[in-house]
Formats: C-alpha cells, structure tokens, sequence
C-alpha cells in the first residue's frame, strides 16, 4: 500500500479517538475520508464504537456505500451517507456524522444553531437542517440508502455542516483535520449557544465575520494547530 494512503489511514483512526474523546461522537458516529488516489471511493469504520477503531476496522467503499471488501466485517447502516456526500462534493475529502448531546437540542427545536463566537465561524452561518419527513415520511431515522444519502447532501449543499431532525448532525470539509475542527467547533458552539440563550438576547456573528473568520480558520496553519492539540489529549501526542 503507498505510503500517502497508509498514513492518511493512520489519520482516520486518530480521527476517529479524538472525535470520540472529544465527545462528538459516543459508541454510534463515524468519521470519514475519500481515497486520496481513487475519487469514487473512500474508508471509513466496520461497524464499531469510534473509541475502540484501529487499522484493521477500516474498509474501502464505493461511492454508493458498498464494500469493495467487506472481509467478513459488519458496515454501519449509515456508511452510505458519507458517499453520496463524497459524489456530490468533489471538494469534500473527509465527512463525519454524529449525534453530539450538546448538538441535539437544536434538532428537536426551531432555535437555529448559528455561530456565537469566532472559531464556530467554520460552520458557515445558521446550520441547515435536513427533515426525512419532507421527502420520505415516516422512516426508520437512519440515513441508510442512496436517495436518503442524496437528499442530506442536497441540504448540505456548498456547506460544512448539517442537521438532521431528531438524530444529529452532518459535518464535510476538505481534510480530516478540518473535518475534526468543524465538529468540535459545532460542539462548542452549541454548548455555549444554549447557555448564552439562558442569559437573554444572544449576539451572532454577522455575515461578513462568519465567512472572513472561516476563511482564516480553515487554513493549513490553524487546522494543524487544533489536529496536533486534540491528537495529543487523545493520547497520539508523541515528544
Ligand atoms: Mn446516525
């Protein structure tokens, strides 16, 4: 296996144990990356808690979440999900879904979750949300074929990120590393958010803020920063 692929593959699985001790993702959630030589295809868990995943768990899937090699291993019902986002955002090379407690709130409300501080800028604005009865009616909530796959990708549209009425959040961005910053800034965002709101009127960023501080944000330089800090506490720091 190439060199580029292995380490990148190393990456997803750190992914994977900084989401999850970040508390982003719990035992469901997963976190994913496009191949980096084969845009029709990508990796991501067997079905597995986040915390517990290594090498071994990942599997390569095609565009329309079917194992190339299933080596006798269990997908997640939801592997789908992030390859109807990968086939419809070429400039999407690492997605993650989960069901964040902090974020959930604003998936059984009406209260938009919108950035209130400069490093939840990444999300882009107020998050959409992408409602299943609007297209499919009563549904097991799972996000488990092409068109449900189709339909979030569609709501997610040019965005980072996108919630999913009752169940959780979607996040796309352009490296695992950004991937991991829009979810944990999500998080973040939405704890604070919550306990503004219980203090009174709550102050936003503006437009031209959210997308001047994201732009800064979502460079190399500060991506790295907040990839190596969160690789460290979840115990990959190295000296
Ligand atoms: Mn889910």
């Amino acid at each position: 296996m190439p060199r580029e692929l292995e380490a990148l593959l190393g990456d997803l699985v750190i992914a994977n144990r900084i989401l999850a001790h970040e508390g982003v993702l719990d035992d469901f959630g997963h976190v994913a990356v496009r191949h980096p030589e084969r845009a029709d295809r990508f990796f991501v868990s067997r079905a597995r808690a986040p915390e517990l995943v290594t090498r071994d768990d990942l599997l390569e899937f095609t565009l329309d979440g079917v194992p190339v090699d299933p080596k006798g291993l269990r997908p997640y019902l939801e592997s789908v999900l992030h390859g109807r986002i990968f086939a419809a955002r070429p400039d999407v090379q690492a997605t993650a879904h989960h069901h964040c407690p902090a974020v959930l709130p604003f998936t059984v409300t009406d209260v938009p979750l919108r950035p209130v501080f400069h490093m939840a800028s990444v999300l882009g604005g107020p998050v959409p949300m992408w409602d299943s009865r609007d297209e499919f009616g009563d549904t097991n909530m799972l996000i488990d074929d092409v068109p449900r796959g189709d339909s979030l990708a569609r709501a997610l549209g040019g965005g980072t990120s996108v919630l999913l009425r009752n169940h959780g959040a979607t996040c796309a961005a352009q490296s695992l590393p950004a991937v991991v910053f829009v979810c944990v800034r999500m998080k973040d965002n939405a704890e604070l958010q919550t306990r503004a709101m219980g203090m009174g009127a709550v102050r936003y960023l503006s437009e031209g803020e959210t997308r001047m501080a994201s732009e800064m944000l979502m460079g190399e330089r500060q991506l790295d920063r907040g990839w190596k800090y969160w690789r460290a506490r979840a115990g990959f720091g190295g000296i």
